[in-house]
């Protein structure tokens, strides 16, 4: 990007989180800030859950990838576009090119939740040149596999979190949602490759000089918190954890630096302590979160970071989960 000098050599500065901001104006949902009471009493602190389970398609992966395809080339929207995914940025870009009518080629695991891949083939339908290419996520580079067909087609590839412009727009959610409700001492943001955090700890220090971005991984998953301790990019085997959103390898080239100068620390959290967060969002707040989405407020919720007397925002990232499963994790 041309401007990155700008940024102290990172890849997105504020100005590229109002412009997505500008983009995704009457697009994207303004989606609710929610607060709980017995989450309040719990905690000792002022949470504010930022809720993108009710952004349009169920994710806030909605926001990054209409800002990148809303700004491609004529010739780019012709060709289209070619995405890989474990189901909610597929289904981003498959909404986001059916809203800028072009075609939409993506790379999901062939164990994605039957209902990412149904929704996605449901934004698809219709659409000349737009299908779903399944791959082995244990077995297959998916990034080769985006690569290689991205070639074969002359498709504009757009990865789901190492890209400046879905960074930016994955980042208007984090300022809508301090724009909404003031300043804030702490912002809790779920961690896979980092697009989400990255975007939203930018534009939340450019409205609150000094608020604390923490960052929350699964306990299986836990790269980027070994990235951190060890000041490069760690890589790892595919996690097995109920996070399928989270269950990325490493960190992006272009999100590390942000994370790193921008993020205090990463916690991490267990499958179990999911699963009794997803069931108090049922519960008490009346809202399906999907695994991966519960991440921020778990590390809450569940003791790992201390916010008594704290303003804290939390990123409930998403709501999409197969109803069996869902039904599984509620009842044991
Ligand atoms: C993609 C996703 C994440 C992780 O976002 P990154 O930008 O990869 O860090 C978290 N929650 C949900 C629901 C997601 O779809």
């Amino acid at each position: 990007m041309a401007s990155a000098a700008s940024h102290d050599g990172l890849a997105i500065g504020p100005g590229d989180i109002e412009r997505a901001a500008a983009r995704l104006e009457g697009v994207a949902h303004r989606t609710p800030v929610r607060t709980s009471r017995t989450a309040d009493e719990r905690c000792g602190g002022a949470l504010y859950f930022k809720c993108e389970n009710l952004q349009r398609m169920g994710a806030f992966k909605f926001r990054g990838a209409y800002n990148a395809l809303a700004q491609f080339s004529p010739a780019q929207r012709r060709a289209g576009v070619i995405a890989y995914s474990s189901g909610n940025h597929a289904q981003a870009i498959a909404l986001a090119a059916r809203l800028l009518d072009m075609p939409s080629v993506l790379v999901m695991p062939v164990d994605s939740p039957r209902s990412k891949l149904a929704a996605t083939r449901g934004y698809q339908a219709g659409r000349r040149g737009s299908e779903i290419v399944l791959y082995d996520r244990f077995r297959e580079d998916r990034e080769a596999i985006g690569a290689r067909l991205a070639a074969e087609r002359g498709m504009t590839l757009v990865p789901p979190y190492d890209d400046a412009q879905v960074m930016a727009g994955q980042g208007t959610a984090a300022a809508e949602l301090i724009d909404e409700v003031g300043p804030l001492d702490l912002l809790v943001v779920c961690v896979g490759g980092g697009g989400l955090i990255a975007g939203s700890a930018v534009a939340a220090h450019a409205r609150v000089p000094g608020i604390e971005v923490v960052g929350v991984e699964p306990e299986a998953g836990n790269d980027t918190q070994l990235s951190l301790a060890r000041g490069e990019i760690v890589h790892i085997e595919t996690p097995h954890t109920i996070a399928d959103g989270a269950q990325t390898q490493h960190s992006g080239r272009l999100t590390f630096p942000v994370i790193q100068r921008l993020v205090a620390r990463i916690e991490t959290v267990s499958d179990e302590q999911l699963v009794r967060t997803m069931r108090f969002f049922a519960e008490r707040m009346k809202m399906v979160v999907e695994p991966t989405g519960c991440l921020a407020a778990a590390a809450l919720l569940e003791g790992t970071i201390d916010v008594h007397g704290r303003r804290v925002g939390v990123i409930v990232s998403g709501g999409n989960v197969d109803l069996a499963r869902y039904a599984g994790f509620l009842v044991d």
